[in-house]
């Protein structure tokens, strides 16, 4: 049997509360589907608030026991996951692949990689976090971090298994018990980790994995008196319901939301020597994953000297991605996550083309007559690139989330930041220029959280990552994921008797 043929059998997706698999306490299912070929794969539970009570209960009661066990057992049982996930890494990346509709290799060389580094490298950290000591003429004081109790770990469906690890690992090691809501529109690979998780050992109720929708178990969790903490990566709309929904029970929260990420492309790296690494550059920023990515480069801004070279040669690039089957080794652009997510990216087109968008490349659906027979019912959009838009109109103002990027010329160094800063959003940038002086000049002045320079994505898990204004609170990363689960105590110690 082939991959392909294996795929179509349906996979019966439970909770895990308390160590134990369960289906929702009212029984009613999700129903999965591959987003390449349109296929039921999987039911997944659509729990209930009184699935989330049980799967909080189950992590409160764990709690003290999970933090008293102290930092480098916690990491040992981080690193058993992560040897786990790595020993099925080939299954978790055929599965990624299929829930999502990504191209396999990229589930591969990405997803499941960085999903295994997660758990791997807030195991280290937390061992060599030791806390700090401040010492003055009348004091020696030590801070040092104590778990805040059950964390709600809640994560979107565009990169699931790394997301969802990029939370619940830190959780974790800093101490805290975990209740994981992944996406239900990708509860995949998270069934698979909750497996796994019994079979590495962790002590029952200290990973909670609940599946269903955001609006019922999701808002149920929020909402929760128990919950200590929230980390959430999603849309903006439903991070300001979550900020809403803690406010009158303080509950600390992280919101990674989304973003409108521009590219500031200058002349000189658009000149011979430069221009086609540029090209690939931008390419990747605006079209990997299908351009859901939250930090994909959706506003291209060019260097209007540069206009009549680079936007051709971008075009040219961006026409030979190839669209198709997620399995096919050659395929760079692969489904949307479902056809309801491939309606609203068609539709924000639709509707730049009403704003007066000049279209360069793709645009409409893709044929279903020109893909194999295998994915004709699947959500494919081609890679598009528009110009002569406002920078007010919409498809220069709101996440589109598909594989959609806009072209804006820009006379100078001062309009570019202007158009770059002129969205609610502030998640990341990217700069293209062999100038470094400018490049760190233009960074200074970008409101976001992080800007790559002739580069996208080169990630140092210690880095903090998130962003500003409408695009989230907080940061994930480094030791910043890990104190956000705690509390720092000081224990002050007068030098002389007061
Ligand atoms: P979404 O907001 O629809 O859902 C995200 C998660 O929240 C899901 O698990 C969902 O079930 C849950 N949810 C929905 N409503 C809820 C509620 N009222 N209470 C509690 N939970 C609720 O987002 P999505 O469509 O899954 O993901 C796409 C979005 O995520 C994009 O906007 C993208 O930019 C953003 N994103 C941001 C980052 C980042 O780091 N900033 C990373 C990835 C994705």
């Amino acid at each position: 049997m082939t991959a392909a043929t294996a795929m179509t059998a349906t996979t019966t997706i439970q909770n895990l509360i308390d160590g134990r698999f369960a289906p929702a306490s009212g029984g009613a299912i999700i129903s999965v589907y591959d987003p390449a070929t349109g296929s039921l794969i999987a039911t997944a539970p659509d729990s209930t608030a009184h699935d989330i009570d049980a799967a909080v209960d189950a992590a409160a009661a764990a709690f003290p026991a999970w933090h008293a066990l102290g930092a480098p057992a916690r990491a040992a049982q981080l690193r058993t996951l992560a040897d786990l996930v790595e020993r099925d890494a080939d299954e978790f990346a055929r599965v990624e692949s299929l829930d999502t509709g990504k191209p396999l290799a990229l589930a591969r060389s990405i997803d499941i990689p960085r999903a295994i580094s997660n758990l791997r490298f807030f195991a280290d950290a937390v061992v060599a976090d030791e806390g700090e000591t401040f010492e003055n003429a009348q004091s020696r004081s030590a801070v040092h971090h104590r778990a805040l109790g059950v964390a709600a770990c809640i994560s979107p469906w565009n990169l699931p298994l790394y997301l969802f690890t990029w939370k619940i690992a830190p959780a974790l090691a800093a101490g805290c018990t975990v209740v994981g809501k992944p996406s239900e529109v990708t509860p995949l690979t998270a069934w698979m980790l909750a497996r796994l998780c019994v079979e590495a050992g962790f002590p029952r109720g200290v990973v909670n994995i609940v599946q269903g929708r955001g609006l019922l178990s999701g808002a149920a969790l929020v909402a929760h008196p128990r919950v200590a903490c929230i980390t959430f990566t999603g849309g903006t709309a439903t991070g300001e319901s979550i900020a809403r929904a803690a406010a009158p029970s303080f509950k600390r929260t992280a919101l990674e939301l989304g973003g409108k990420n521009p590219a500031l492309v200058f002349a000189d790296a658009a000149g011979p020597a430069q221009l086609q690494a540029t090209v690939e550059g931008i390419v990747r920023a605006a079209f990997t994953n299908q351009g859901q990515v939250c930090h994909c480069a959706s506003r291209i801004l060019v260097e209007r000297s540069a206009w009549d070279v680079f936007v051709p040669a971008l075009v040219e690039r961006t026409k030979r991605l190839r669209v198709g089957d997620p399995l096919d080794a050659t395929t760079d652009i692969g489904a949307l996550v479902s056809g309801q997510h491939l309606l609203k990216v068609a539709a924000a087109v639709d509707a730049a083309r009403r704003d007066g968008a000049t279209i360069h490349c793709g645009g409409v659906r893709v044929d279903p007559a020109m893909l194999p027979e295998r994915i004709r019912a699947g959500a494919f959009y081609p890679p598009t690139l528009m110009s002569d838009l406002a920078t007010t109109a919409r498809a220069n103002q709101e996440e589109i989330f598909g594989p959609v990027a806009t072209l804006i010329p820009f006379e100078s160094d001062a309009e570019a930041i202007a158009i770059a800063n002129g969205t609610r959003y502030g998640l990341s940038a990217t700069v293209w220029t062999n100038d470094d002086a400018r490049a760190s000049r233009i960074a200074s002045q970008l409101d976001c959280g992080t800007v790559w320079i002739n580069s996208w994505m080169v990630r140092d898990l210690r880095v903090p990552i998130g962003g500003m204004h409408a695009s989230g609170l907080g940061r994930e990363g480094g030791r910043e994921a890990l104190h956000f689960f705690a509390e720092p105590v000081a224990v002050v110690r007068a030098n002389t008797s007061t």
